[in-house]
């Protein structure tokens, strides 16, 4: 039986391309989509309706998938508490805040969700290589840089795929990221602290989405890439981790569950 979804922040660039592969594909049924804004002609959603009228939308859905904005996560998820209790949540968005974090581990005592900076197989292999590399190179040895570079119109930075990298160089180490994260150099003199994770982000033009997590040793580099080319991926990636948590129980589950990597 195919598995029905509802895209919130429909009329995105993301929303988009899901509703196009969903579309294409036989195994997901589009229920609909949620956004504030108008339902474009040419748009792949049945319909398209504001986040207080979609209680119908998400009481026929399996799966609700989010790629929208930080702001609008904790109003959607709150509002309607009650009808996505046994339903899987797919959240994409990044930048997510206090509110939109509390909202979701709430939510997760409900439903089954799923929360990804980033969907591609690629990225999750690389946090994965990213937190083994960490471990291995050690706590001051190295010094570690991590570079994105993402579209003109993104809203948050660093990446939250950037953040997720750093985490994951954090948790090699053993400690907080928060303790001993940089971001920019601007107007920071003196010498490098040692321990840092630094994060620098660049904006321009169509890029889709590029991460490079460098560890700079005294005498060595190890580089770790990875170059999106086309956001289809993305989609693709959210689309698999729906078809995975379709049905499962209440708690939260990561990429690395969905793709089987880890230790
Ligand atoms: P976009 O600006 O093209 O689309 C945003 C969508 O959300 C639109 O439909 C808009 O109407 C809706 N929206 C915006 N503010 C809203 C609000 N306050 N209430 C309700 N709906 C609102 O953005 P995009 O490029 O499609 O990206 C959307 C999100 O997905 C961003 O946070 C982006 O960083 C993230 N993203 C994640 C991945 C990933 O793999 N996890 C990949 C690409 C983008």
């Amino acid at each position: 039986m195919a598995v029905r979804i509802v895209v919130s922040g429909a009329t995105g660039r993301m929303g988009g391309q899901l509703g196009r592969l969903a579309r294409a594909t036989d195994d997901l049924e589009l229920v609909g989509g949620i956004a504030p804004d108008q339902r474009p002609v040419d748009s792949p959603y049945p319909t398209v309706l504001p986040a207080e009228s979609a209680a119908a939308l998400l009481a026929d859905c399996d799966v609700l998938i989010d790629f929208s904005a930080p702001a609008h996560i904790a109003s959607l998820l709150r509002a309607h508490a009650e009808t996505l209790a046994g339903r899987a949540i797919v959240i994409g968005t990044t930048g997510l805040d206090d509110a939109a974090r509390s909202a979701i581990d709430d939510a997760a005592a409900r439903s089954a969700v799923l929360v990804a900076a980033n969907f591609s197989v690629g990225v999750n292999l690389l946090l994965e290589l990213t937190r083994r590399a960490a471990r291995a190179l050690g706590s001051t040895g190295y010094d570690v840089e991590i570079v994105e570079a993402h579209h003109r119109h993104k809203a948050d930075a660093p990446s939250g795929t950037a953040l997720a990298l750093g985490r994951a160089v954090a948790d090699g180490r053993g400690i907080p990221l928060e303790q001993v994260r940089r971001d920019g150099r601007t107007g920071v003199g003196g010498e490098r602290p040692r321990g840092e994770i630094a994060f620098h982000a660049l904006r321009g033009g169509e890029i889709v989405g590029e991460h490079e997590v460098r560890f700079i040793g005294a005498s060595e580099r190890v580089t770790l890439a990875h170059v999106a080319s086309d956001r289809a991926l993305f989609a693709e990636g959210a689309l698999r981790a729906a078809r995975w948590l379709a049905g499962r129980d209440s708690g939260s589950y990561t990429m690395s569950d969905v793709l089987g990597l880890g230790d």
